[in-house]
């Protein structure tokens, strides 16, 4: 096999190629990659013995290729175990995210999007790992809310009469992202109950334009409609959860191009932990399944979704939470092509990173995983190699 080594060139021959775009897989393709650039892609001849020149080919026949993977939600700060908002000392965060970065990289996410915590510590890693390591963070640092209301363990409470757009203008230096807290959580109790927004759609607006000022693009955290409506309204780049947002905020968020990233695993965990037949389980099956009826609505307007599994939350781990993820955008409709293109394409397009995409001139980043299409998600659990940028990374970590 090739060395790997970005610069140095190889070919690929894979068995089945899924390329991001949302197109269905297709079959015996020979891709030729050089300088870390997939420079062509070619059909090869089912018939083809093996290939004549083993020197500079990785022979991926009985697998299928796919870009590599973006979680466009997660909190690294966090690990699904530990309760979340307890402070750490900054060596314990470092340890807990460093472990959290090899569960994603050893699942084929090489890029994730942080979306915050209380003490900003996804932020600092993301700042420290910038090029140093093989994961690609955006983070939107401490998430905007208002005083009493849900998010105080993703960011900081904004006192009544500061806007956020005020608050952002101290510190838009150092940031990457925005992020906004517009609503409550799902309740467990009541299904469906949606609560208040807590900005104005002015406000959010005044946001949006100070942070695209700054080249920073604005996530809402926001279920129910009103609390959705608002965000859309203001022109915010995506909507996180966005669980009984409805039909009408469905469309227009279609025809406004804003990105919607449905977190499905942290509720469908819920369910599964709730006692058999308890409230708390029924509530939480009933809002997973409208949230799928939403997602295949979605699906039929063209709406951009892009995986998120809030990784981190209680029971989401980083990295298999994706495959569950994806099993559930499958279990709404979409194809394996669609929720590919979900996990690497969109979400780069979303976070606006290098690579997701595997078409000539696109960066050489992607996963070799055994068997056909058929076998995805689960085969994101018995990934064979994986190359960032045209050069190998050791699956031993
Ligand atoms: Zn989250």
């Amino acid at each position: 096999m090739a060395s790997g080594k970005s610069g140095v060139g190889f070919t690929l021959f894979a068995g089945w190629l899924i390329d991001g775009t949302g197109r269905p897989p297709r079959r015996n393709l020979r891709l030729e990659i050089a300088g870390g650039i997939v420079r062509e892609i070619h059909e090869f001849p089912r018939t083809q013995a093996s290939p004549q020149t083993p020197h500079g080919v990785l022979d991926a026949r009985d697998c299928t290729v796919i870009p590599t993977l973006v979680d466009s939600h997660v909190h690294l700060a966090f690990d699904g175990f530990a309760s979340a908002g307890a402070a750490l000392s900054p060596d314990a965060a470092e340890a807990r995210m460093r472990q959290n970065a090899a569960r994603l990289i050893s699942h084929g996410v090489l890029s994730v999007r942080d979306a915050g915590d209380a003490q900003g510590l996804g932020l600092a890693f993301a700042r420290k790992s910038a090029g140093s390591g093989p994961l690609r963070v955006l983070s939107a640092g401490q998430a905007f809310h208002r005083p009493g209301r849900y998010g105080a363990i993703l960011g900081r409470a904004l006192s009544p009469g500061v806007s956020p757009a005020a608050a952002l203008e101290a510190e838009v230096q150092g940031r990457q992202a925005v992020k906004v807290v517009n609503s409550g959580l799902n309740s467990l109790v009541a299904f469906g109950r949606e609560t208040a927004p807590q900005f104005s759609a002015e406000e959010l607006a005044a946001l949006v334009r100070s942070s695209a000022l700054g080249g920073l693009a604005v996530m809402v955290h926001a279920n129910g409609i009103e609390p959705v409506a608002r965000a859309v309204l203001a022109g915010v780049r995506s909507i996180e959860h966005g669980f009984f947002m409805g039909r009408e905020n469905l469309a227009a968020l279609a025809d406004a191009a804003v990105f919607w990233v449905p977190t499905l695993v942290p509720i469908h965990v819920c369910a599964e932990r709730a006692p058999a037949g308890s409230r708390e389980a029924l509530v939480a099956r009933r809002t997973l399944d409208h949230q799928l009826e939403q997602l295949s609505r979605a699906r039929r307007l063209g709406v951009k979704v892009a995986l998120g599994t809030d990784a981190g939350s209680p029971g989401v781990l980083h990295g298999d939470a994706v495959v569950e993820e994806m099993r559930l955008l499958m279990e709404a409709g979409f194809s394996v092509g669609e929720a590919v293109a979900a996990a690497s394409a969109v979400g780069a397009e979303l976070c606006g990173f290098q690579g997701g995409g595997l078409r000539p001139g696109a960066e050489a980043s992607l996963l070799v995983l055994e068997g056909g299409p058929e076998e995805i998600p689960s085969s994101l659990r018995r990934i064979r190699r994986i190359f960032l940028a045209g050069e190998e990374l050791s699956l031993r970590q």
